[in-house]
């Protein structure tokens, strides 16, 4: 099909939730992009910091071919071997007890605000169902998500939400004491704040919230689903922040491309979906576990070292190129947000750069790239050309 026999069916028959760019992807390699005219483009999104192995990934390709060729799928009614095989990779390396596994972030997110609730349910009984969360947040798009997401645009049309969320100020940790209460259980935080523009937090704010937390018997929840999984250079970004938290949710890149998430649980928690409290029909899929098995066997210490030099090469570029319309650079690793001057918008930069070759990201009012971390230097330097040339 070319673009415009694609973008007709588009219109015509799929709900007009998304504004997409004018490109009609086909393929990929590394970070590199083929559109259907044949047109290649640098890839700094991977597809909002899912394809963490980048397009076609040899390795990646033959652990998914070889699960689906034996067992594409079968229910947690029965035992299966990648799963199984996972959890134990996941737990020992994130410093967790034990995982749910589910098929995205914002069931992620569920997972960890049922947890939450169930723990401080188990322990108080009812009416400790208060999540605190931060404003400019993004947790997700079901209706319990929305509710946690701290912006007003996203509590809209829905109505009812979620009762049981109180917002605070990020970094201000005076903000979360005003919202506490005895029907508080859980804080649950971002430690960059994607979605609201890549602002990452204060160490010693998180490390306060932390300590509130242990002070009052809540939970500290952690949302890692963009941060996780090797993007900000550390398998979870919590462990660059000096926590512990209590569960943690994860998703984007975990499977390196396939539909894929959960949450895990410390020691305090690790038992609270006890059977029948939880679950999901596709959660733990073979395929997608063998992908994410293989996900984490690449994301080594050699390899997170890679991505903070990566990362730290693009942010001095960048800084480097001192074009008009860009000011500072933020961010971990290779999840870095780029600030938008006054007088340009975010949105028609990112077009412009799309329309030159460079896939790109918006957040907030900011630029966002979110490289696949497999990323090469002439990949990134191609990128960075195109920045130069469009931008000046
Ligand atoms: C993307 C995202 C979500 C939602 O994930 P989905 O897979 O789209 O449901 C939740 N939290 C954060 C921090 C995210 O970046």
């Amino acid at each position: 099909m070319t673009f415009e026999e694609i973008k007709t069916l588009d219109s015509q028959y799929v709900m007009p939730s998304y504004s997409r760019f004018p490109v009609a992807v086909d393929h990929g390699k590394g970070a590199t992009i083929w559109d259907v005219n044949g047109r290649e483009y640098i890839d700094f999104t991977s597809g909002i910091g899912v394809c963490s192995l980048g397009y076609a990934d040899e390795g990646w390709v033959e652990a998914v071919t070889n699960q689906a060729k034996k067992l594409a799928h079968i229910s947690n009614l029965f035992y299966a071997e990648p799963y199984a095989a996972l959890a134990e990779k996941l737990c020992t390396r994130a410093g967790m007890c034990s995982v749910f596994f589910s098929n995205s972030g914002a069931e992620g997110n569920e997972g960890l605000i049922k947890l939450a609730r169930k723990w401080s349910f188990d322990k108080y009984g009812k009416g400790r169902g208060t999540v605190i969360t931060l404003r400019n947040s993004f947790h997700g798009r079901t209706i319990t998500t929305l509710a946690a997401t701290g912006q007003d645009k996203f509590h809209n049309y829905f109505f009812p939400f979620t009762e049981g969320f109180r917002y605070a100020d990020a970094n201000d940790i005076d903000s979360v004491e005003a919202v506490a209460g005895h029907d508080v259980c859980a804080v649950m935080m971002e430690l960059i704040q994607g979605e609201g523009g890549v602002l990452p937090l204060d160490r010693e704010f998180v490390q306060k919230v932390a300590a509130l937390c242990a002070k009052r018997d809540w939970l500290l929840l952690i949302d890692e689903v963009q941060t996780g999984v090797g993007r900000t250079g550390s398998l979870f970004a919590y462990q660059q922040y000096g926590i512990q938290p209590d569960a943690v949710s994860f998703a984007k890149g975990i499977a390196g491309g396939l539909p894929f998430g959960g949450v895990m649980a410390g020691e305090k928690c690790k038992a609270v979906f006890t059977s029948g409290t939880h679950g999901t029909t596709f959660g733990g899929n073979p395929v997608a576990a063998a992908a994410a098995g293989y996900v984490l066997d690449r994301i080594d210490d050699a390899f997170l070292a890679q991505v903070r030099e990566k990362g730290a090469y693009l942010r001095e570029q960048i800084e480097a190129l001192s074009v008009p319309c860009l000011g500072r650079t933020r961010g971990l690793g290779m999840m870095i947000g780029i600030e938008v001057k006054e007088g340009w918008t975010n949105k028609e930069l990112a077009n412009k750069l799309i329309d030159s070759g460079l896939l790109i990201l918006t957040a907030g009012p900011s630029l966002r790239l979110l490289p696949p971390l497999v990323i090469t230097y002439e990949e990134m330097d191609k990128g960075l050309a195109i920045m130069k040339t469009v931008l000046a």
